[in-house]
Formats: C-alpha cells, sequence, structure tokens
C-alpha cells in the first residue's frame, strides 16, 4: 500500500547548498529561514496559537537526496564517513520515504509564514507537518545515545581581516547575523572526516547570497579568506 503526502509549505533559507550546513538544528543559532505555508494553510486559521510556542517540529523532506532504493546501512559523517551502520540508528539524510525532522526555535508568526532560526535546512526545502514542541514530553531527562553521545567539537575560527570586513558589511546589506553565522557552521567543521586539509586548499560555501571562502592554516583551525558576491 502507498500513502500521498504533500508539502503544507517551504523553507526559504540562509543555505543555498548542502555543504557546511550544520548536522543537526541548534548547533547554528544565527542560521534563519522562513516557513512560506501554501494554501489553504497560508491564510492565518492554522498557526492560530502558535505565538504561544517557542520552539516547533518541522518534518520535511530532504529534496536534495530523494533516492529510488532505500539504503539499509549507510556512512553518517559522524562516524568519520567510513563506518556503516544501520539507517534506522542513524538521522542520515538518505533514507526511506526521505522524511527529515528538526526542532527549530519559532522567532514569529505570520499569517502565511513562521520565522525561523537554529535550523539545518536547505533552501526550498518542503515542509509536511509543523508541531509544536512539548517540553514535558519532548525533552527527555535521562535519554542517551552512544553514538551521538555530545554536540560536535567545535573547531576555531579565525578571521582574514579584509574577509572580516566584507562579512560585516553583508551583514548590514543584508540585514542578518552573517558573521556569527559564518562562524557558527564553520565550527562545525563542514569538510568530509576523511579529507585532511592541506594550508593551500581552499573550501567554499554559499550562506544567503554571499560566497564564503575558507582554509585550513593548519588542523583544528579554519581561516575565513572571502567573503564575496558571486
Ligand atoms: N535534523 C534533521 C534530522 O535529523 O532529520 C536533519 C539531519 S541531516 C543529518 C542534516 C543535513 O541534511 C544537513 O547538514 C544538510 O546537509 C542536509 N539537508 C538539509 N536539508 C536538506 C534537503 N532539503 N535535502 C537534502 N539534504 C538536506
Amino acid at each position: 500500500m502507498s500513502y500521498q503526502v504533500s508539502p503544507i509549505g517551504y523553507v526559504r533559507s540562509c543555505f543555498k547548498e548542502k555543504f557546511a550546513i550544520p548536522r543537526q538544528p541548534h548547533l547554528a543559532p544565527a542560521a534563519q529561514g522562513v516557513l512560506e505555508l501554501c494554501a489553504p494553510f497560508d491564510g492565518g486559521d492554522a498557526v492560530q496559537g502558535l505565538e504561544q510556542v517557542s520552539h516547533v517540529w518541522l518534518l520535511f523532506l530532504f529534496h536534495q537526496a530523494l533516492e529510488d532504493k532505500p539504503r539499509l546501512k549507510v556512512r553518517p559523517p559522524r562516524l568519520g564517513g567510513n563506518r556503516s551502520i544501520g539507517v534506522f540508528a542513524t538521522r542520515a539524510t538518505h533514507r526511506p520515504n526521505g522524511i527529515g525532522q528538526s526542532v527549530v526555535r519559532l522567532d514569529r508568526v505570520e499569517s502565511g509564514r513562521l520565522w525561523l532560526s537554529g535550523i539545518d535546512l536547505l533552501d526550498g526545502t518542503p515542509v509536511l507537518d509543523v508541531k509544536p514542541y512539548v517540553p514535558y514530553a519532548d525533552s527527555v531527562a535521562d535519554a542517551h545515545n552512544h553514538i551521538a553521545a555530545a554536540a560536535p567539537v567545535r573547531i576555531d575560527v579565525l578571521w582574514q581581516d579584509s574577509a572580516l570586513e566584507s562579512a560585516r558589511a553583508h551583514a548590514l546589506r543584508l540585514g542578518e547575523p552573517l558573521v556569527e553565522l559564518i562562524e557558527q557552521c564553520l565550527a562545525q567543521d563542514p569538510r568530509p572526516a576523511y579529507q585532511q586539509p592541506t594550508p593551500e586548499r581552499r573550501y567554499g560555501a554559499r550562506l544567503w547570497d554571499v560566497d564564503v571562502q575558507w582554509h585550513y592554516p593548519q588542523p583544528g583551525c579554519i581561516r575565513v579568506l572571502d567573503v564575496t558576491l558571486p
């Protein structure tokens, strides 16, 4: 038997490509986006009361990782990308039905829009449902997960003076906390764990409408080199 679902809206996000998106929500509080609701959910009725809630669950589609054949085992970045584990033991993007879930901060409610932060979602992500976070039920004090026991260790993020100046100027233009966003995302060390970077190698990702470039001057440390419009 099969069932059909359709998106209730789409996320407009600071993340324009998969690379450098944090691997879970909350890791970059400055990561902001807007859920644009589709008809018939965009008239105000469907979100009435939601202003009393600080966080919401988003159920969404990993629309850029959908596959016909389900994988039973995956190699999550958390395990260095070279050890495989059962798909249901992970939060990997390649999964049956391609469904993701994130608890994110709800900053503002408008009739057809939800303003969100701490997101880990790509621009254009189709959202299937929104539910209020219920602290007494959703926060489990004695829970454990020995595969992902704690948030990933953050690495140092340094700036080339000109890059910081440029990031501050773009932050003003965009009206977004761009400097914090860059620092929070790069502190997660987006590089695949199996890649040993040399100082000569440049990495890049697009955040909002700017291209951010960085390198690893030494292991465990990133320096932002450029923040430019494409
Ligand atoms: N919090 C969610 C969960 O547990 O289901 C997502 C976890 S998943 C490991 C996070 C990664 O999904 C991000 O780093 C990003 O690269 C990827 N991602 C986010 N939105 C996506 C989308 N719409 N399609 C494909 N990949 C996406």
